[in-house]
């Protein structure tokens, strides 16, 4: 669904209407479906004074944000990651396991595969997967 600013051609008030596509609108303004939310008048015209919002309905819209607040606070995670740790690369599982015999405080991130990062926990040492996502331009 989207929401399109539609204007008056009677009384040039300015309303929002629901509509599954911008020729749905068109349809529906021809067919004198929509109506001035003052003067019910049918001469309505799409408005383009405000730029028009996608926007899906109900839960999506929440799953939207959601995905949204996720991915800001992944990123959040990413940059303290990078800030605090230091990058090992294909070195983890080695260096993980160095840490964990030395005893050393060095806190590391890198890549490891399920099996060894499997392989680690079976040693007992702890490793956290986090999803790493792609920096937006
Ligand atoms: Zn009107």
């Amino acid at each position: 669904m989207i929401v399109l600013s539609l204007s008056c051609k009677k009384c040039d008030n300015e309303f929002e209407g629901w509509f599954s596509s911008h020729q749905s609108c068109e349809k529906q303004i021809k067919k004198g479906m929509v109506e001035c939310t003052i003067c019910n008048s049918k001469k309505i015209e799409k408005s383009l004074s405000k730029p028009n919002v996608a926007v899906h309905k109900g839960k999506s819209t929440s799953q939207n944000e959601a995905s949204k607040i996720l991915r800001s606070k992944l990123k959040e995670l990413k940059t303290f990651v990078k800030d605090n740790c230091e990058y090992v690369g294909d070195q983890f599982p080695y260096e993980a396991r160095r840490i964990h015999y030395d005893k050393l405080n060095k806190p590391i991130y890198g890549h490891a595969t399920k099996k060894e990062a499997d392989e680690l926990k079976e040693e007992g040492i702890e490793t956290t997967s986090i999803p790493w996502i792609k920096e937006e331009n």
